[in-house]
């Protein structure tokens, strides 16, 4: 059998050493300051079959996309995939098909008009998700605002205003949906408590599994 190549040795004051594998397939190790190097390979060869296993589904996982922004390109929205398509025609600047079709108008910043489409997209989507989830739980926050942020899809701040980031319309609607609900939640419990997570589990049973997909697909949401 191959050896597996340790990544990275993290040191720290911890007690007990850890393996980590990331998104990229990459084995981190997690070891005491004193820990010596035997005693690494050792817990590495112990847990071969586990790393290997893990290794295996980070590599089958789709993986994230470096936008060039050039034809058939793949752009996700609400968790379906749309080739980019250059046309000639001029109609409107952005038309979402098949295909995200984009004319010649749009250049030189094809990019800038692709955000541009994607946060107006966003807007009206939440803002309806948001009204339907105001309905349903009776939960209102005071304003919606949208952000850009990469990783923090939704945020609550204590006056009531909650905010999302446009990013967060690339994921299928079932997980917008989770972080909306997340957010009315926060509305009234600001922290992350068993309570908080009770009332978001009994607005939304299957939440755990919904959240596990933004965990382990956040970098598909690149943009
Ligand atoms: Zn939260």
């Amino acid at each position: 059998m191959d050896e597996i190549r340790i990544d990275s040795v993290v040191r720290s004051r911890r007690r007990t050493i850890a393996l980590v594998i990331t998104p990229e397939a990459r084995l981190i190790v997690r070891a005491p300051l004193r820990a010596p190097v035997a005693l690494i390979d050792e817990a590495v060869r112990e847990k071969a079959g586990w790393i290997r296993k893990k290794m295996a589904e980070m590599h089958a996982r789709p993986q994230a996309v470096c936008h060039a922004y050039e034809e058939g390109e793949i752009f996700w929205f609400l968790g379906r995939s749309y080739p980019l398509h250059i046309a000639d025609d001029g109609r409107g600047i952005i038309e979402r098909t098949d295909r995200l079709v984009v004319s010649q108008n749009a250049r030189p910043d094809i990019p800038t008009a692709i955000h541009r489409w994607y946060i107006d997209e966003a807007r009206k989507e939440i803002n309806a998700r948001c009204m339907y989830f105001s309905m349903m739980t009776g939960y209102s926050p005071k304003s919606i605002s949208l952000s850009g942020a990469r990783r923090r899809w939704g945020s609550c701040s204590t006056r009531g205003t909650i905010n999302f980031s446009w990013r967060l319309i690339q994921a299928p609607l079932e997980i917008v949906d989770y972080v909306i609900v997340h957010e009315f939640v926060h509305l009234r419990q600001h922290d992350h408590s068993n309570l908080f997570w009770a009332k978001v589990k009994e607005l939304m049973p299957d939440y755990e599994r919904r959240r596990k997909w933004l965990r382990e697909n956040e970098r598909l949401m690149r943009i």
